[in-house]
C-alpha cells in the first residue's frame, strides 16, 4: 500500500473508481480511457510495482488474477467472442500505472499486431 498510488486509492475506496468485481485478493476496475467496448483492469489491493516484483512467494497472484480475469470477461459477454489479457511492465513495456495490473480487452475484432 502507498498513499500516493492511485489504484491504491481506488482499492481503499478514498477516491471513485468504477469498480465491477472483487474478492478479497483483487479488484477489477473499468478503465477510464477504454481502448475496447470491454476495457477493465485487474488490480491486486496489494501494492506490486509492476509484473517484476513477482516472484516464488507471490506467484499465485497471478492465478487468481486470471481466474478474476476470465470471470469479468464471462460478465462483460466476451468470453465465447474472444478476448485479450495483457500486462505492460515498465517503461519500454507501456507501463503507465505504478501498480500492478492486467488489461482485460475485448468486444471488437482486436489487431494481431502486438507491439
Ligand atoms: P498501463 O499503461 O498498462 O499502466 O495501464 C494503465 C491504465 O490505467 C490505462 O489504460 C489508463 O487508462 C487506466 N487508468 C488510469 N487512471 C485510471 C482511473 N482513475 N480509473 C480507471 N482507469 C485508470
Amino acid at each position: 500500500m502507498t498513499d500516493d498510488c492511485i489504484f491504491c486509492k481506488i482499492g481503499r475506496r478514498e477516491i471513485e473508481g468504477d469498480i465491477v468485481d472483487h474478492d478479497d485478493i483483487v479488484f477489477v476496475l473499468r478503465d477510464i480511457n477504454p481502448q475496447a467496448p470491454v476495457h477493465l483492469l485487474v488490480v491486486p489491493y496489494e501494492h506490486l510495482g509492476s509484473l517484476t516484483e513477482i516472484d516464488e512467494g507471490n506467484a499465485g497472484l497471478m492465478g487468481r488474477m486470471v481466474l478474476m480475469a476470465n470471470r469479468a470477461a464471462r460478465l462483460e459477454g466476451v468470453a465465447k467472442s474472444g478476448y485479450r489479457l495483457t500486462i505492460n511492465c515498465g517503461k519500454e513495456g507501456a507501463q503507465s500505472v505504478g501498480h500492478l495490473h492486467m488489461h482485460v480487452l475485448g468486444g471488437r475484432q482486436l489487431s494481431g499486431q502486438l507491439g
